[in-house]
């Protein structure tokens, strides 16, 4: 039986030296890249790509990043520093991460007035296909990794067990973001109560 693995966002904006850092981010390209390595998995990558006038950005508020907004049609709950613009390095995949071994590249965020966390769907709801991509595949399980767990990581898991697969996340391949304080645990409080497998690569 395959299972996938989705590798969600490693892209150098939310490494160490990047516009919307993750604490410790590098540390998970190595256990991403052993993953990767087993042949059972086929491999989706999420990649976040914003449009310039993207509405999750702050600036195009005139506000600080970080500020409390939630408009209620897919933006929200706060505004964030311009990351992975179009084309640009900062939405690239990160050096170290070997993406030539992604099967499937699924691109995210790409409307400018709907923020997309989930690699499943928009925030508004709009499918991105990835479940029926990974049913016609006959795939029943998914591990997932990468970046952010307390935001598109955690999303993508919700989505994920209500569209019926199983999904364990790798906790050794992912890292948070804590945009509040205990958004981290408040996560992995989340996983325990929705009965998802830890694991670790
Ligand atoms: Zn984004």
């Amino acid at each position: 039986m395959r299972k996938a693995l989705l590798v969600v966002d490693v892209q150098n904006d939310f490494y160490e030296t990047g516009s919307l850092p993750v604490k410790g981010a590098s540390q998970i390209n190595k256990v991403i890249n052993r993953a990767m390595r087993d042949p059972v998995y086929t491999i989706l990558a999420g990649q976040d790509w914003h449009p310039s006038n993207h509405m999750s950005f702050a600036a195009n508020h005139r506000k600080e990043p970080f500020t409390p907004f939630d408009n209620k049609k897919g933006i929200g709950p706060v505004l964030w520093p311009v990351h992975c613009m179009q084309g640009t390095p900062g939405a690239e995949f990160h050096p170290d991460i070997e993406s030539n071994r992604f099967d499937y590249i699924v691109r995210k965020g790409t409307h400018p007035g709907v923020d997309s966390y989930s690699i499943f769907r928009e925030n508004d709801g709009t499918n991105l296909g990835t479940a029926g991509l990974l049913k016609a595949l006959g795939i029943e399980e998914i591990d997932i990794c990468g970046l952010a767990l307390d935001y598109c990581l955690k999303y993508t898991v919700h989505d994920a067990l209500s569209s019926g697969f199983k999904i364990r996340v790798i906790i050794n391949g992912t890292k948070g973001v804590e945009a509040n304080e205990g958004d981290v645990q408040r996560t992995l409080d989340e996983f325990e109560s929705a009965g998802v497998e830890l694991i670790e690569k």
